[in-house]
């Protein structure tokens, strides 16, 4: 039985648009093949809101999110908008999405193909068999608490509560059933008292409903270390919101192109904000030549936990890693290879989806 869902696309800024233009030939597809009946509706964020209405999160573009199904967006940013002394910045509309909708858990998976492993800058026999999902609590900490500024000061503050800890904590937890049921939580607890909250609250959330789930804590300056050193011990990677966007981007690193790697941005009920880590890349923006992969896997990510199709995200899942194996790449990770366009890659994964 087909289902019908309404998916709210936000391009954004720069290659925004032109990759999350294959994500939705890819939901298309999937449509298509499997039954369902997919509505797409487009809205603006980041500097292209701005420069229509003033605003990078209009109201118009929020209220369509709060209402659809699932949302696909691509990046925000870029010179135009970049002035330091600028009141309203493209950023802001990413950020007041994500609290607007009260998205709490940011999960990053990091998977290296093995035709690939020469594109990272580390070694092959370091890298093979990494399969990481990173868990990132993403509207608490330090980047949310107080500011303040006078001239000879500066404070942030960082609080965490119970009730913050434990939802991302329920989030990690169910991810990691459905793996290799590992938990490493990273804090700093030998000098945070949030951490030290943390790491209290991981340990009963997870002892209480997760009975199966290993934990480890591990503190972050050593995750940092260890995710370089041995990047395949990790299963599950659970942390707060500034040492989760630290480790991330360290993460990244490890799949070699920034083109490669998705996200979802989840709260508590079925609507999520899937899109690619990278940013709106403004030096190759308009050129047709972006790499769309890391979009196309946002949303396999969307199909499996917006609207619950395991078997058609798996499908997106394994277009691209065949996509990738049959040698189409983009300039990103052509390694010297032949090189392929943005439509050329996504017209490779929607073929594969509809042969
Ligand atoms: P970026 O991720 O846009 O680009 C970094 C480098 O990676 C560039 O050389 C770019 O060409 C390359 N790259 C990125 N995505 C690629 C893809 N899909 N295919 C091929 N190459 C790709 O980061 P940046 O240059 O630091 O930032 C550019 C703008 O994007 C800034 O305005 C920044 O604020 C914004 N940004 C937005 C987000 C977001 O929307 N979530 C995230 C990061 C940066």
């Amino acid at each position: 039985m087909g289902i019908k869902a309404t998916i709210v696309v936000l391009g954004g800024d720069g290659i925004g648009p032109e990759v999350t233009r294959e994500g939705v030939r890819a939901l298309q597809a999937i449509a298509s093949r499997y039954g369902h009946e997919f509505t797409f509706s487009e809205h603006v964020i980041g500097g292209a809101a701005i420069d229509e209405t003033q605003s990078a999160l209009p109201a118009k573009t929020l209220s369509a999110c709060g209402t659809a199904d699932a949302v696909l967006l691509g990046a925000v940013g870029g010179p135009k908008w970049s002035d330091p002394k600028a009141k309203i910045r493209p950023e802001q509309g990413l950020l007041a999405l994500r609290k607007g909708l009260n998205l709490f858990a940011n999960l990053r998976p990091v998977t290296i193909h093995p035709a690939l492993l020469d594109v990272s800058p580390l070694k092959p026999e370091v890298l093979r068999g990494t399969d990481i999902m990173v868990v990132r609590e993403l509207t608490g900490g330090i980047y949310f608490g107080e500011k303040r500024r006078t001239e000879d000061f500066a404070s942030d503050l960082c609080t965490y509560s119970v009730e913050e800890v434990t939802r991302v904590t329920r989030v990690a937890g169910r991810l990691a059933q459905g793996r290799r049921k590992r938990i490493v939580s990273v804090d700093k607890a030998n000098v945070l008292e949030t951490s030290r909250l943390w790491r209290a609250t991981v340990e009963a959330v997870l002892g209480a409903e997760f009975p199966d789930v290993e934990l480890e804590h591990m503190l972050v300056d050593s995750a940092a270390m260890h995710l370089i050193r041995k990047p395949s011990s990790f299963d599950v990677i659970l942390t707060e919101n500034m040492f989760g966007d630290i480790l991330t981007d360290e993460a990244s690193m490890l799949a070699g192109s920034l083109g490669l790697l998705p996200s979802a941005s989840l709260g508590a009920g079925k609507l999520g904000v899937y899109e690619p880590i990278h940013g709106s890349a403004p030096d190759i923006a308009g050129q047709g030549i972006a790499n769309p992969y890391a979009t196309m896997l946002s949303a396999a990510m969307l199909l499996r936990h917006s609207l619950g199709l395991n078997e058609e995200a798996a499908a997106v899942e394994k277009a691209v890693a065949a996509s990738i194996s049959a040698g189409v790449r983009t300039a990103d990770i052509a390694a010297g290879g032949a090189v392929a366009s943005t439509s050329n890659a996504g017209e490779a994964v929607v073929s594969r989806l509809l042969g």
